[in-house]
C-alpha cells in the first residue's frame, strides 16, 4: 500500500534541532535522541517524523487562586497533549516550582511511546502546574486544582483525555479533580481520572503495579537469558514505591536481593536483605533507611558497581552515566526509574553485553493498571487484586517479549527495540486513519 506521506529530507533538520530548555543531560531529550535511532532505522519519512515529534494540542491556562491570607496569586498551568491516535490521551499531572512547558510536551511524548510498548489503547498527555505545592495549604492546593480542573473541562473526559498523578500530585488531588469535574458535567464520572482512592473508583494493585511490572520484565530477560531466580543475586537503587515493591517480589520470587539504596546511602548483606523488615523499618522511619541494622553501609556508587546478576534503578533519572557505566558488572539492568540511563552509558552497557530493560517498558506497568482503573470506572464492576496483577503480569510478559523479538530483528538494543515498536505502531494506525484535511 502506497503511503500518503512524502519523504522530506528538509523539515526533518529542523526538528532535530533541541528545544530551549532541554538540554544533552535532560532525559527527555535523550528520550527524544532514541526516538530519532529508531526512526531512522525504520527509514519513517519526514512527514511522520514531524508529526510524531510534534504535540497535537497545547493548552496553557492562567490558574486564579485565592490565597488563605486572602491575596490573589495567578499560576501557569499546561495540559499538552501529544497523541490520540490510539485511543484517548494519559498521562500525569506534576505540580513543582521548575514545571515549564517544554518539559510537559516531551513528557507528554513519553506517555505516547510507555502506552503503545505495552498495548495500551491510550495516546499520551501530560499536564503541570508552576507552583511550589510544599509552600501552600492543603486548602490552597485544592482550590489551584479545582480552577485547573474548570479551566481544562472541554480538554478532560473519559474519552478524551485521562490525567493520573506525578510529581507532588496524589490520590486527594485527583479526588478534588473527580469531584470538580463531576459537578461540571452533573453526574459522576469516575473514569475521568486514574489514580484515585479505591473507596471511589480507584483500582486495587495499582500502588505496587509499577514494581511489579519491574519483577515480571525481568523475570522475562532472565528467562531469555537461562538465568534462573533462585541463584540470582539482586541490587535495587531506591526504596521507594516503584523499588522496594521491586525489591519485594524479586525476593518473593526466589531471588537473593543483596543491597538496596535510598537517599540515605546503600545497604549491602550478602546472604540477602530481608525486605519487609527493611519495608518496615522505613516506614516507622519517615521513609527512609538510615540506621538500619539488617546490612552494612555502601555507598549509592557502591550499589551500582556490584557483582551481581540485576541491578535495578529504581529511584531517579541519570544515575548511570558515562563515568559509572564501565563499573557496572549486572547482566540485566531493569529501569524502574525514568531516565536512569544516559545515552552514553547506554551505548557503554551496550557493548559490554548488558541486557537493559528501558524504562517505557520496566516501569509501564503504572500506567497499565491505570488503564485497568478506568475499564473498571466504565464498567462499574470492579476486580479483585488477584485479576488485576493476573493481567497486570500478561500484559507486561507480552510487553517485554515484543519488545525483546524487535530488539533481535533489527539487532539492536531493547531500548531502541521498544521505540520501534511503538513508532511502527502510532504510524501504522495514522497512515491507516489518514490525514483529515
Ligand atoms: P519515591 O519518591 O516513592 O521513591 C524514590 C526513592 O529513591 C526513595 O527511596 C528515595 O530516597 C530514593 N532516592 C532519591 N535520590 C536517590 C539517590 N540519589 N540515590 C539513591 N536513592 C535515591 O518515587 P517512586 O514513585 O518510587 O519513583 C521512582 C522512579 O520511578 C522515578 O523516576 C519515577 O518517575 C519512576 N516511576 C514511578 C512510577 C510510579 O508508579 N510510582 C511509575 C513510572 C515511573
Amino acid at each position: 500500500m502506497s503511503t500518503p506521506f512524502k519523504r522530506d529530507v528538509k523539515s526533518r533538520a529542523v526538528y532535530q534541532e533541541p528545544a530551549p530548555h532541554l538540554d544533552k543531560n535532560n532525559p527527555f531529550e535523550s528520550m527524544m535522541e532514541r526516538f530519532d535511532v529508531a526512526a531512522d532505522l525504520l527509514g519513517l519519512d519526514s512527514g511522520l517524523y514531524e508529526y510524531l515529534r510534534s504535540p497535537s494540542r497545547i493548552h496553557i491556562t492562567s490558574v486564579p487562586v485565592v490565597m488563605d491570607d486572602g491575596s490573589l496569586r495567578v499560576f501557569e498551568g499546561y495540559r499538552v497533549i501529544h497523541n490520540e491516535v490510539l485511543g484517548p490521551s494519559k498521562g500525569g499531572i506534576r505540580f513543582a516550582p521548575d514545571v515549564h512547558l517544554d518539559e510537559v510536551k516531551a513528557l507528554a511524548a513519553w506517555m505516547t511511546w510507555k502506552c503503545t510498548v505495552v498495548g495500551v489503547p491510550f495516546g499520551g498527555a501530560k499536564g503541570g502546574i508552576t507552583c511550589d505545592p510544599r509552600s501552600m495549604s492543603p486548602g490552597e492546593v485544592e482550590r489551584l486544582t479545582r480552577r485547573y480542573t474548570a479551566n481544562l473541562m472541554d480538554v478532560f473526559g473519559p474519552d478524551k483525555d485521562i490525567p493520573a498523578p506525578d510529581m507532588n500530585t496524589n490520590e486527594q488531588v485527583m479526588a478534588w479533580l473527580l469531584d470538580t469535574y463531576s459537578m461540571h458535567v452533573r453526574r459522576t464520572e469516575p473514569a475521568v481520572v486514574t489514580g484515585k482512592p479505591l473507596l471511589i473508583g480507584g483500582s486495587e494493585g495499582r500502588r505496587e503495579a509499577t514494581g511489579r511490572g519491574v519483577m515480571t520484565t525481568t523475570l522475562g530477560a532472565m528467562e531469555r537469558l537461562g538465568m534462573r531466580p533462585g541463584q540470582s543475586t539482586v541490587a535495587v537503587q531506591g526504596f521507594g514505591n516503584v523499588g522496594s515493591v521491586a525489591a519485594q517480589l524479586l525476593r518473593e520470587q526466589g531471588c537473593r536481593v543483596v543491597a538496596v539504596s535510598d537517599v540515605t546511602g546503600g545497604y549491602y548483606n550478602a546472604d540477602g536483605i530481608d525486605i519487609d523488615a527493611a519495608i518496615v523499618y522505613a516506614a516507622e522511619h519517615g521513609n527512609q533507611l538510615t540506621g538500619f541494622d539488617g546490612a552494612e553501609p555502601i555507598t549509592n556508587e557502591e550499589l551500582l558497581a556490584l557483582e551481581v546478576d540485576v541491578l535495578a534503578p529504581c529511584a531517579k533519572e541519570n544515575q548511570i552515566t558515562s563515568d559509572n557505566a564501565g563499573d557496572v558488572k549486572a547482566k540485566i539492568v531493569a529501569e524502574g526509574a525514568n531516565g536512569p540511563t544516559t545515552p552514553h552509558a547506554d551505548d557503554i552497557l551496550n557493548e559490554n553485553g548488558v541486557l537493559v530493560i528501558p524504562d517505557i517498558l520496566a516501569n509501564a506497568g503504572g500506567v497499565t493498571v491505570s488503564y485497568f482503573e478506568w475499564v473498571q470506572d466504565r464498567q462499574g464492576y470492579f476486580w479483585s487484586r488477584d485479576r488485576v496483577n493476573r493481567r497486570l503480569d500478561r500484559m507486561m510478559r507480552a510487553g517485554f517479549d515484543r519488545v525483546y523479538d524487535a530488539a533481535e530483528r533489527y539487532d539492536t538494543s531493547m531500548r531502541i527495540g521498544a521505540y520501534v515498536i511503538a513508532i511502527e505502531k502510532v504510524a501504522g494506525a495514522l497512515k491507516l486513519r489518514g490525514i483529515y484535511a
